[in-house]
């Protein structure tokens, strides 16, 4: 296993947040740079990180929803056009229709020399098991509980970093997985029926889980929240916090 890779926030935000980027994440590693989804924000976001385009060897999609997969346009575009890199793009493979047929073909389907597939921006790896290794990291993925009926997936990697992605409260998921450190949506407003109200993490997650769980999908009203989030978990998620993956 390597030991000196790290698992950064380069966004912390709701969709709907001014403050904050898109929700995605960056692996940093001998072997390469994997972001965790990429939404309409990753050219800010990976600039406030130091970092372009150019830096990113791979990508995960968690779920097809426009702040997790619309920087991939300006991904494929970049790399293909400006910088002559091929990015890998890991996804479960119920992904590909939405992600291709439904989402991203209208824009990038044609471009100056013609028809184009995504496979043609990018090295593609559709995964049909909830395993993977990438970058020597081990990925154990699960099917969360988001917008009903859509496939959407967080993981845990090395049974050390657990990431919920976008989902409701899954305490019967998160009390099964080993992990150290967590990564969990939240939402600050008091009902939602696809992400994880605050007091519904309250009322459904131990204290035990709790603590290491920090929040993130956050909206612009978090200092109301602040002072109970520190209290009652590990913290809100900011943008830019490292964490080292090692074993
Ligand atoms: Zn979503």
């Amino acid at each position: 296993m390597s030991t000196n890779s790290t698992f950064s926030i380069i966004g912390c935000g709701h969709s709907e947040s001014f403050d904050h980027f898109n929700t995605n994440a960056l692996i940093r590693s001998a072997q390469g740079n994997l972001l965790i989804d990429a939404g309409y924000t990753i050219k800010p976001a990976l600039h406030a990180q130091g970092l372009s385009i150019a830096d990113i060897n791979a990508v995960f999609i968690t779920h097809v929803h426009g702040d997790h997969v619309f920087g991939l346009e300006r991904l494929a575009y970049e790399s293909m056009f400006r910088y002559q890199t091929r990015i890998t793009l890991y996804f479960h493979e119920s992904l590909f229709d939405e992600l291709w047929h439904q989402t991203l073909k209208g824009s990038m389907g044609r471009h100056g020399d013609g028809e184009a597939t995504l496979g043609d921006y990018f090295d593609l790896v559709p995964l049909s098991s909830l395993t993977c290794e990438i970058y020597s990291h081990q990925f154990q993925f699960f099917q969360n509980k988001h917008t009903p009926g859509k496939p959407s997936f967080g993981f845990t990697i090395d049974d050390f970093l657990f990431y919920s992605g976008d989902t409701t409260a899954i305490p019967e998921i998160v009390s099964r997985l080993p992990f150290e450190i967590g990564f969990h949506d939240v939402t600050l407003m008091p009902v939602n029926p696809v992400h994880a109200a605050y007091d519904s993490l309250l009322e459904q997650y131990s204290p035990e889980i709790r603590q290491k769980l920090y929040l993130m999908s956050y909206e612009d009203h978090w200092p109301e929240y602040l002072a109970r989030v520190e209290k009652n978990f590990a913290g809100f998620a900011t943008q830019g916090m490292t964490v080292a993956l090692c074993s």
